[in-house]
């Protein structure tokens, strides 16, 4: 079982964002700016690849309203949507995610939290 099929299953703790049948996005537990959450199929795939066309349109049915939410929430200026495939792409969990990182400029307060992506 991933730990992200646990957190699904609530034997993990995790601060619930949205949710249905079949996605779950929640807050990161180590995120790389302020709001950082990540978006799942409730159902483990290791990699998107694997993944029915199906659960990706779940997914895609969520990404606008968290993206929205995220940036309503956070007063964020931007958000990344990242998505690792494998370990040679920094996946670290082998269940699909999506990452949305909300990005803040130099003049908010947030600004401290900032991270280095993408390099370059
Ligand atoms: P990856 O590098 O696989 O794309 O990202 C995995 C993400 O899952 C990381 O950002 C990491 O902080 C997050 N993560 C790992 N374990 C847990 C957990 O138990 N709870 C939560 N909320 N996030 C987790």
């Amino acid at each position: 079982m991933s730990i992200f099929e646990k957190i699904v299953a609530g034997e993990i703790p995790c601060h619930r964002i949205y949710e249905d049948e079949h996605v779950l996005a929640f807050l990161d537990i180590g995120p790389l700016s302020r709001g950082h959450c990540l978006l799942i199929p409730k159902v483990c795939y290791v990699e998107l690849g694997e993944m029915p066309a199906e659960v990706g349109a779940a997914l895609g049915r969520v990404m606008p309203r968290l993206c929205s939410a995220v940036k309503a929430a956070t007063g964020c200026d931007g958000v990344n949507v990242l998505q690792n495939n494998g370990g040679a792409a920094g996946q670290v969990v082998m269940h699909v995610h999506f990452h949305f990182i909300p990005r803040y400029t130099a003049k908010s307060p947030h600004a401290g939290l900032e991270f280095n992506w993408p390099a370059g």
